[in-house]
């Protein structure tokens, strides 16, 4: 065994080997596995090796195909077969919903360069013989669908790897990671200490146990899983036989089971409802290729269906039972990615679908690792996503309700009840006094919109425009006609301190920083010149910024922060110690009046000004911006005092026809505004040209991260261009990741959009290739299946010129 190495990678199931194998593929030969067993040990020896390009993120979903055009070139280095099945599969509808989610994907598959079909049941009956087609009323055909043999899967990486130069050591446990003061780990195995630059956790159903080694709770936990293998069926021997070929895969939603061919008879596994977490805690160190007691109650609702679905199974005989766990993280991604504040520590775990996603795992942590980025879009499975505030508890609910909801169909205004309230601020029941309607973001509770009663306070799922909408549309005239209240806790907000603090914002942020009481807006870029945060960066002092950003991206962007900080500069992210109201309209600047205790006239507080100045009795920071583009003030206080300025604005705000607004109106306001959101709009996949942010980069200024890389991007020009699109919906908008045609061809796809109320039309934003925005062509949006005709805006619906909010 080497006695150091530049990476170790601890673990040989199919991600490990997939990252050994990518390491070597980017030239970095001196890199070893470690295997507490034997490959494959883990998870991966009794998968039931099935993989698919489906996934609800687009950015996995294209990881996922490349995972699956990656099988033949490992066979063809290592000579280790895959055992490679590329049958084709169906997911077969049962309902309208159903139908429509499908008609959904397969137009998101349509940018994606996928080749799926939207089939009718006889037709799916026709591929897929077994089922009874009266059961469903239509399916999506894949023709990227298949099985492999997980032992030759891995066993091909493990060989590609070695041959490229790396070590694979088997049988040696990793007992301990500890870290140098210069940043490198020794690796502490049964069989020696090895040293190494970087560390990778692989570490499967042992992930959770290998993060413990440095103080690491990684929110993933094992679920059990089963399959069942039928004895051969005649059924199947007749489909050979009349095909010449094998019967294809099927999923099907309803009775949440996925079924393929195993030799003479058929393989069924399902996601049952009633599913079972497996070591909830700690995981086994003995626990070796074990299979768990089968449970045939627990999956006794799903084979019921199954068995009407698929009438052969029903009088096939069971040859066998397999049981085994694999872990999940809460929203069912894989955690990918370095650790924020430790150096060269990465992770690649909770991968529920290693053999759709795998490849993809290791072709982004290898770059994540060699160039310190990953090359593309991979924020859907950055470990990143989750903050510190997860524990035990709320990641084992979070996966339980994933789990079993694994093929249930999520409505776009549908939030999961599981774990809830987890995270509340102080005026939590004040809201839902007012009958807000509430949203769970990152584990916190926020309002969505305001019903008229308590018994009306609930979401009718949906697709379509749903019960919320026409009081959605009240809150928004509210703002645009008199003053609404949001709150805004849910704000990610960081303070930068200290003498370097000027410097180190100049060289992290490409716009140019606001003077003393000032506020600027500003992308942040990586060194590819790309989004990958925007932010408002206010300054009260010399050596004190403040800082606000989106909150699904606050561990993202805290690891960014920490990374770069050098010493004495302190960044905090604030949290929920700061918390807050964003006040918006005509009348917002009246109600100030009546609460500030300092001038907020025009003048006296000017636009994108800041300051902290008491409200009432209560002391608070200010900030005269908001995301509506309205006239409007962010305030900002303790939670101590978060109910008081409640009651304050509230009592000063009546007369004026103030009414609290969620998250939902502020969606539709930003929409007319053409305001971008990060995770939507702003990605790491684009440069601020392309979403037209260049407003907020100075190309004047030097020293900033990316900015070689933003100016090579200029002189090349954009790829794709960020545009406004009314468009002529009936009573269903855009909700994200709808292709854009223009002359019978796909050229972008939609990032967000919704209805705008206080226009009164249907408004999506999205990105389409360069020479293809003009505001004089037709394009045409597909929702639901169905294109609809959209015009090109040349200028935001509302306030072009943003006098309003300047006023
Ligand atoms: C019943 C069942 C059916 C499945 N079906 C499918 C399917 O059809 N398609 C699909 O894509 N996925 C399927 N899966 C999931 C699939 O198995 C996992 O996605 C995959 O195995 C995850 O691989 P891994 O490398 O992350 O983890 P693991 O396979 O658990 O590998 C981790 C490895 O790390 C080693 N290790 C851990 N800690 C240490 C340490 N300290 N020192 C040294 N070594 C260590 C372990 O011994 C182990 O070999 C199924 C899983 C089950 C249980």
């Amino acid at each position: 065994m080497r006695s150091s190495t530049r990476v170790v990678v601890i673990g040989g199931g199919v991600v490990g080997c997939s990252v050994l194998y990518h390491l070597t593929k980017r030239g970095w030969t001196d890199v070893m596995l470690i295997e507490r067993a034997e490959l494959t040990a883990g998870s991966t020896w009794h998968a039931a090796g099935g993989f698919h390009t489906l996934n609800g993120d687009p950015n996995v979903a294209k990881l996922q195909q490349y995972t699956v055009e990656l099988y033949k070139e490992i066979e063809a280095i290592s000579g280790q077969s895959c055992g490679l099945h590329l049958t084709g599969g169906v997911m077969l509808a049962g309902t309208r919903e159903r139908m429509e989610w499908l008609k959904m994907a397969h137009a998101r598959g349509r940018y994606l360069g996928m080749h799926t079909e939207i089939i009718s049941a006889a037709e799916a009956k026709r591929l897929m013989p077994l089922i009874d087609e009266a059961k469903f009323v239509g399916a999506m055909y894949d023709p990227f669908e298949g099985h492999l043999d997980p032992y030759g899967t891995t066993h091909a990486y493990a060989k590609s790897a070695k041959i490229n130069g790396a070590e694979i050591v088997l049988r040696n446990r990793v007992i301990d990671t500890r870290q140098r003061a210069d940043g490198t780990w020794d690796v502490i195995t049964e069989q020696g200490t090895v040293h190494a630059e970087h560390v990778v956790n692989a570490g499967g159903l042992w992930a959770r146990e290998c993060g413990r080694m440095i103080g690491l709770e990684l929110p993933i936990l094992a679920m059990e899983h089963m399959y069942l293998l039928t004895e051969d069926m005649p059924e199947v021997a007749e489909i050979n036989a009349a095909t010449g070929k094998e019967v294809i895969t099927a999923l099907d939603f309803e009775g949440e089971i996925y079924t393929r061919q195993e030799r003479g008879g058929m393989l069924l596994g399902t996601y049952e409802k009633a599913c079972k977490p497996w070591s909830e805690t700690t995981t086994p160190w003995d626990f070796g290729q074990n299979l768990l007691e089968p449970d045939l109650d627990r999956i006794a609702p799903s084979l019921e269906v199954g068995f009407e679905h698929f009438p052969a199974y029903a009088r096939a005989g069971i040859r066998r039972i397999i049981n085994g766990p694999f872990t999940f993280a809460p929203d069912g991604n894989p955690l990918v990615g370095p650790i924020r504040g430790v150096r060269n520590y990465w992770v690649a775990c909770g991968v529920m679908a290693g053999f759709s996603q795998g490849g993809g795992v290791g072709l982004a942590l290898s770059n994540w690792i060699v160039d310190g980025d990953p090359g593309f879009d991979v924020f859907g499975m950055d470990v990143a996503r989750y903050g510190d505030w997860t524990t035990l508890g709320h990641t084992n609910a979070k996966v339980r309700e994933n789990y079993s909801r694994r093929f249930r169909i999520r409505f776009p205004n549908e939030e999961l009840p599981a774990a809830r309230p987890f995270r509340t601020t102080p005026v939590y029941d004040r809201l839902v006094g007012m009958n807000a309607v509430m949203g769970d973001l990152c584990g916190l509770e926020h309002a969505l919109w305001f019903a008229p009663s308590p018994e009306e306070a609930k979401d009718d799922f949906s697709f379509r425009r749903s019960n919320d909408f026409a009081y959605v549309g009240a809150e928004c005239r509210a703002v645009r006609e008199a003053v609404g209240l949001l709150e805004i806790s849910n704000f990610a907000k960081y303070e930068v301190t200290g003498a370097g603090a000027e410097a180190f914002l100049d060289r992290l942020l490409p716009n140019r920083l606001p003077a003393t009481g000032r506020m600027v807006l500003t992308p942040m870029l990586n060194p590819a010149g790309r989004l990958i945060g925007d932010f408002t960066v206010g300054r009260l002092s010399d050596e004190r910024f403040v800082i606000f950003g989106s909150s699904l991206a606050e561990a993202y962007h805290m690891r960014w922060f920490l990374a770069a900080a050098p010493a004495g500069v302190t960044v905090r992210s604030l949290g929920l110690g700061l918390t807050g109201f964003q006040i918006a309209g005509p009348k917002s600047r009246e109600l100030m009046t009546r609460i500030a205790a300092r001038d907020v006239s025009a003048a006296g507080f000017r636009f994108m000004d800041v300051a902290e100045f008491d409200l009432g009795t209560l002391p608070a920071l200010v900030g005269r911006v908001t995301y509506t583009g309205d006239l409007g003030y962010e305030l900002w206080v303790k939670p101590e005092h978060q109910r008081a300025l409640l009651d304050l604005l509230v009592a000063n705000g009546a007369d004026l026809g103030l009414r609290p607004f969620g998250a939902r109106a502020l969606n539709s306001l930003r929409l007319e505004k053409s305001f971008g959101s990060w995770s939507r709009e702003y990605r790491p996949i684009y440069t601020p040209w392309e979403a037209r942010l260049e407003r907020f980069v100075s190309t004047q200024k030097t020293g900033y991260i990316g900015r070689d890389a933003l100016l090579a991007a200029r002189d090349k020009g954009p790829e794709r261009l960020l545009n406004t699109f009314v468009v002529d919906a009936l009573d269903a908008d855009v909700i994200g990741d709808e292709p854009i045609w223009r002359d019978g061809t796909v050229i972008g796809w939609v990032t967000s959009g919704g209805y705008a109320h206080a226009s009164g039309v249907s408004v999506a934003l999205g990105y389409v290739e360069a020479g293809a925005s003009d505001p004089s062509a037709a394009y045409e949006i597909e929702i639901i299946g169905e294109r609809r005709p959209a015009r090109l805006l040349s200028e935001p619906l509302f306030d072009p010129k943003g006098s309003g909010m300047r006023m």
